[in-house]
């Protein structure tokens, strides 16, 4: 919402604009799994202009604990009260080109004074019909052009060039940014991200939302230890991974600080992967650096030509993403070369075909905390199988992305992020414990 939020200080409204009233509606699996991501609750903080990586999660967690409370909302010379009803979840079929549509509309004398359309395509990436004038980026123009995995490959083939190179040589010439700032940013990303670890590692108690969810991340890190303390080393290890990937999503379901990667629901795979590689095996933050910049190729692919959207492609485009990313993360840490970074990457999103998406209740709860810590294993077992691989894949990472968008394409609307198919309708709305 801060971009509708940008726009509106933009405009000059006649002075006689008034009262004013700001109503925002969703649409599909932004309707249908809204209350339980806590959407309503994002679309006051945008308009607050509150932005995401600075936003207080304690304030943004207590919107509307009392729900007719009003906000004022200060756009520009103007006032503007917000309560819960402007927000519309419409769960009806609807005209958009994405299932995760919103509609924010500026309303004057009961007349829309102004209105944008926006898509929430996941990893925090928003389209809208009315950007489509905007200037796309020239491919042809950077240093490294590529649309997918072979040509990203043939570059590193034909010019012996570091992976992360690529992309760092590309982003200084899209941003126009030194490598300073990129590996800054970067760092700031992981620190994020090691601190939403380190706190589900301190953590105990059940998850709000009402599915009666317990943490188990500090418990798993307990065990881990214990593992350790008596030379159950393969034990150990695969308790360490679970525990930092629960962790961080642990958090996410409470509502708390997490870095979107590439979603929010996926959210504990590539902190967990970092986590491991840091704290466990001691790569430095700079190489850390530049395997996140690989992980970002394979997932840029992935969007690029399928999704890395539940809503779209169901959860295998969510945490098979996530998954594929953090195999590539692990096998550029353990210098794999790139082919076989390729194959771990594509390793990762084979094993998550299918996987659909099926949230109880719309929390990001049940299936998805748990469905972190079985991604960061499988990316990990990814980078084991592809390492020193012998002989030639039978199928390439650019085949894969492509069956996962045919796969997505074929599953039905109840599988992407709708809370109406699989674990959700077994334990749906109405079948709650203790109701
Ligand atoms: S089931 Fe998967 S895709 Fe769906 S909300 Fe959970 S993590 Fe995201």
């Amino acid at each position: 919402m801060n971009d509708f939020r940008d726009k509106l200080m933009s405009l000059s409204f006649p002075q006689d604009a008034s009262p004013l009233e700001i109503r925002v509606s969703l649409y599909g699996s932004l309707a249908a799994t809204g209350h339980g991501h806590g959407t309503h609750r994002a679309i006051l903080a945008g308009l607050l202009g509150e932005k995401p990586p600075s936003v207080d999660t304690d304030r943004l967690k207590s919107f509307w604990a009392k729900p007719l409370e009003s906000y004022l909302l200060q756009i520009g010379d103007w006032q503007i009260p917000f309560v819960e009803d402007n927000i519309f979840f419409d769960y009806g079929p609807h005209p958009y080109r994405h299932s995760n549509t919103l509609k924010a509309e500026i309303i004057c004398a009961h007349e829309v004074i102004y209105r944008r359309i926006y898509y929430s395509v996941g990893g925090g990436f928003i389209e809208s019909d009315e950007d489509n004038d905007k200037p796309i980026p020239e491919n042809h123009s950077l240093p490294y052009p590529y649309n997918n995995m072979e040509e990203l490959l043939a570059h590193i083939s034909s010019a012996t060039i570091d992976m992360a190179a690529i992309l760092l040589e590309n982003e200084k010439k899209i941003h126009n940014e030194s490598e300073e700032e990129i590996v800054n940013r970067l760092r700031e990303i992981i620190a994020v991200m090691r601190d939403s670890v380190s706190r589900g590692l301190s953590r105990s108690g059940i998850l709000p939302g009402g599915l009666n969810v317990e943490r188990r991340a500090k418990e798993m890190y307990a065990k881990a230890l214990s593992f350790e303390e008596n030379n159950q080393i393969g034990r150990a290890m695969i308790a360490r991974l679970n525990a930092y990937a629960l962790a961080a999503s642990e958090e996410n379901a409470d509502g708390n600080m997490v870095v979107t990667a590439p979603t929010n629901g996926a959210a504990g795979i590539i902190p967990a992967c970092i986590e491991y590689l840091m704290r466990d095996n001691m790569i430095e933050e700079n190489k850390i650096c530049r395997g996140l910049m690989v992980a970002a190729m394979v997932g840029f692919i992935i969007k690029d030509h399928a999704s890395i959207s539940g809503a779209e492609l169901g959860c295998q485009a969510e945490v098979g993403s996530a998954a594929s990313m953090a195999a590539a993360l692990f096998s550029y840490c353990y210098d794999e070369d790139a082919v076989d970074i390729a194959i771990s990457a594509e390793i990762a999103l084979e094993h998550h075909l299918g996987m659909t998406c099926d949230p109880v209740r719309g929390l990001v709860q049940v299936p998805c905390i748990e469905r972190n810590a079985t991604g960061i294993i499988k990316a990990f077992n990814a980078y084991l199988l592809a390492s020193d691989r012998p002989g030639n894949p039978v199928i390439s990472f650019d085949q894969v992305v492509e069956v996962m968008r045919q796969t997505g394409l074929d599953l039905s609307a109840k599988y992407k992020e709708t809370a109406t198919g699989g674990l959700a309708t077994q334990f749906g709305w109405g079948n709650m414990p203790g109701s």
